[in-house]
């Protein structure tokens, strides 16, 4: 097992069965070697440095109706909000004073935040941040709504794929969704010349291994910028309240692989891994993760933003994450610096 970590390491690659081995390992002096090695090329590349992205979750309401989400559209037990043009100011305001150089506007399929309103908004932050990225994450829009927002400003747009599998797509999504749309939005927005993140939950409901396999090909076609991988988190109001959650042994191990696989993409350890585990983000930077996205939206809204049960820093204020992650990142030995954080090309 050793040897297929360094291959994967040495090569960026490995052969179906080869990955499948590695996923499944229980192998503890490879998942030692594993870490390591993810260690070795995140800090070849971006050194200690970790990079924040003020997340700002501007609505809860959402038209559509995924499986796995606790603020899909049926849900009639979700408390739904949208955070007004004034108050996501006031979310970059205040984050900007906290050294916060990407804002990442996020929330349900909301029609609500048509093409006029996200355009005013992304130019007044560019405006008022000219120093400052602004990332999306809006869900499936069309090419020329993406084409409009990133000629007011946007920078990046993270649109997981969710699973790379049409037959796993379609037991997680309704039947209106689909796996080609998503992709579809994918390679649009690269053609626009968005940094582009994709990526997968771990331990979905009826995922298997081979699954996961395609998950990374498609990644390897797609060659995204950043990549957001975090465990399936149950939510009680959802079709999938009794599925069992992702573990932490899967995320991390996954975490290294893709890390090596892509060993200069920007790498978040998610909210998600730090609800199932009270170490989880740190675990996650050991092994590979140099981004972390710490929830900036006002603290009245922040419990309604429900994709899964037990979400993490939904009491604080922004401020006390800050000092509390700056805890955090410097006890596994990294450094949070106040940077945009794009991806290097060189
Ligand atoms: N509407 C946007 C933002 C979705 S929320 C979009 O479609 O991209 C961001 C991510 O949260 C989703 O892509 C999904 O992978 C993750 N998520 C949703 N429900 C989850 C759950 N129950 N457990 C873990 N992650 C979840």
């Amino acid at each position: 097992m050793l040897e297929l970590v360094e291959k994967l390491y040495e090569n960026h690659d490995l052969t179906d069965g080869e990955l499948k081995q590695l996923i499944l390992t229980d192998d503890k002096a490879a998942e030692e070697l594993l870490i390591k090695r993810a260690d070795e090329t995140r800090q070849k590349y971006y050194g200690k440095k970790v990079f924040l992205r003020g997340l700002i979750e501007i609505s809860s309401f959402c038209k559509n109706n995924c499986l796995y989400c606790g603020i899909r559209h049926d849900n009639k037990n979700a408390q739904r909000y949208r955070l007004s043009r004034e108050e996501i100011l006031s979310c970059c305001e205040n984050g900007y004073e906290l050294g916060f150089r990407t804002f990442v506007m996020q929330g349900g399929e909301d029609a609500y935040y048509n093409d006029e309103f996200m355009c005013g908004i992304i130019s007044e932050i560019k405006n008022k941040y000219p120093d400052c990225a602004v990332t999306l994450s809006l869900g499936e829009r069309s090419g020329q709504s993406y084409k409009r927002m990133k000629e007011a400003g946007a920078d990046r747009y993270l649109l997981r794929h969710e699973t790379a599998s049409d037959e796993l797509y379609k037991k997680l999504h309704p039947n209106e969704m689909s796996l080609e749309n998503r992709k579809k939005c994918l390679f649009n927005l690269k053609k626009l010349h968005y940094q582009v993140g994709a990526g997968f939950m771990v331990g979905a409901p009826f995922q298997t291994v081979e699954n996961i396999v395609e998950d990374l090909r498609f990644l390897q076609d797609l060659q995204p910028q950043m990549i957001g991988i975090g465990p399936f988190i149950p939510h009680h109001d959802t079709p999938f309240k009794g599925e069992k959650q992702g573990t932490l042994e899967l995320t991390l191990r996954l975490l290294g692989i893709i890390r090596l696989m892509f060993p200069k993409v920007l790498l978040p350890a998610t909210t998600a891994l730090g609800t199932i585990s009270p170490i989880g983000r740190e675990l996650g930077l050991k092994t590979g993760c140099n981004v972390i996205m710490p929830n900036l939206s006002p603290v009245k809204v922040r419990k309604k933003y429900d994709l899964y049960d037990n979400k993490i820093c939904t009491g604080e204020e922004a401020a006390e994450c800050r000092g509390c992650l700056q805890r955090r990142v410097k006890s596994v030995g990294y450094e949070i610096v106040s940077e945009r954080g794009d991806f290097i090309n060189a």
